[in-house]
């Protein structure tokens, strides 16, 4: 038996050396309730014990360790990163569903609802990841996008399997507080053949892209994720260095997407403009595919998004991009050594000018 190596930063530590005492953690749940020695506990990871691996799918699917965005970009789209706008998209355009009760129970145009509620109807998949609201008061604002704070209390987000419509509508009032959706993923045991859709913010797609370039061997399977959908991210602040980071998760500061760039849909908040509306990013063919069906069915109500409204969500999401690499750069002091951020030099600059 080989002998273990004391001094040998074992997965766990190795995660919480480079990611979590560094402040990179947004609580993404990527490598909770994946091994009996990581939990979630009112707003932190907690190592409950040593855990002799080497590599483990814990620190392999963080999204704040090292990541070749370049390489999950041409995986899910065949094309390099570019960094350019809000990144590959088949279609854009403004949606809302027309059933009233989607609409009276979700925010903005509940288009996430109506999509999933298509997808489990026409059995497209048999079951949808989401979160919903436990039972206890609702944290409101910006308290509850800040992911400590906001598990910290009775109105945790928890995850939830949905199979139903009725159970979707659950998720509808838990759209924009941060999630449990990545541990309810790895609850799933290998041998399920369930075909899922995922809903997440962009941290969260981040993890579930890395897991599709290397699937994981002892958890539910990478081909049975149909759909994944991402929240645009809400997070309403960005910190420059040296602002006060009191209501405001450090790792945000460090995260550079906007919109979720690698899910097969997008949904954000069409703002104050059309706030009965979802923007919606349509941006692979099981992303467009589920769109067709879910308009057919008249799931959909859609209007063109106009260059104005489409302008301000390249600029959010070029400005995030330009923020987090500024962020990153002060932290380290190095421009070359962007922590887990895998750019190539010719991408850094072009955003960075
Ligand atoms: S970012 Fe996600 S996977 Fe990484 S340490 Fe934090 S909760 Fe775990
Ligand atoms: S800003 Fe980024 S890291 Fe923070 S919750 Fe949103 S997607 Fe996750």
């Amino acid at each position: 038996m080989e002998a273990i190596d004391s001094k040998k930063l074992f997965a766990p530590r190795k995660l919480r050396k480079e990611v979590i005492d560094e402040g990179l953690c947004p609580f993404c749940g990527g490598c909770a309730a994946g091994c009996p020695y990581l939990a979630q506990y009112k707003g932190r990871i907690v190592q409950l014990d040593n855990c002799t691996l080497p590599e483990g799918n814990c620190y392999q699917y963080c999204p704040r360790t090292y990541t070749d965005i370049d390489a999950i970009s041409r995986k899910i789209f065949g094309v390099p990163f570019t960094g350019e706008g809000i990144g590959n998209a088949k279609e854009i355009f403004l949606a809302k569903s027309t059933d009233p009760e989607i609409r009276g129970k979700a925010q903005g145009g509940g288009v996430i609802t109506a999509l999933l509620s298509v997808a489990l109807s026409e059995g497209i998949i048999d079951a949808a990841i989401g979160t919903r609201l436990s039972d206890g008061k609702t944290t409101d604002g910006l308290l509850a996008r800040n992911i400590v704070t906001s598990m910290s209390g009775d109105s945790s987000p928890v995850g939830i399997l949905a199979r139903s419509k009725k159970e979707v509508l659950q998720t509808a009032e838990a759209d924009y507080a941060t999630a449990r959706v990545l541990s309810t993923l790895n609850s799933i045991p290998k041998e399920s053949s369930e075909r899922l859709a995922m809903i997440g913010l962009p941290c969260q797609v981040a993890s579930v892209s890395k897991r599709k370039m290397s699937p994981p061997e002892n958890r539910a399977k990478m081909d049975n994720v149909r759909l994944v959908i991402s929240l645009f991210c809400a997070t309403k602040k960005w910190l420059e260095p040296g602002e006060d980071r009191k209501y405001i998760n450090e790792a945000c500061s460090y995260c550079w997407d906007w919109t979720g760039e690698f899910a097969d849909i997008s949904v954000g908040s069409g703002r104050a403009k059309f706030k009965d509306w979802n923007i919606v990013i349509v941006r692979t063919n099981a992303g467009a595919e589920l769109v067709d069906v879910a308009k057919g069915k008249g799931a959909l109500e859609t209007q063109p998004i106009p260059d104005e409204s489409l302008a301000i969500e390249e600029k959010a999401s070029l400005d995030k991009k330009k923020r987090a690499l500024k962020n990153i750069i002060a932290k380290t002091g190095d421009r070359k050594d962007l922590l887990y951020l895998g750019l190539s030099e010719a991408t850094v600059n072009r955003l960075l000018t």
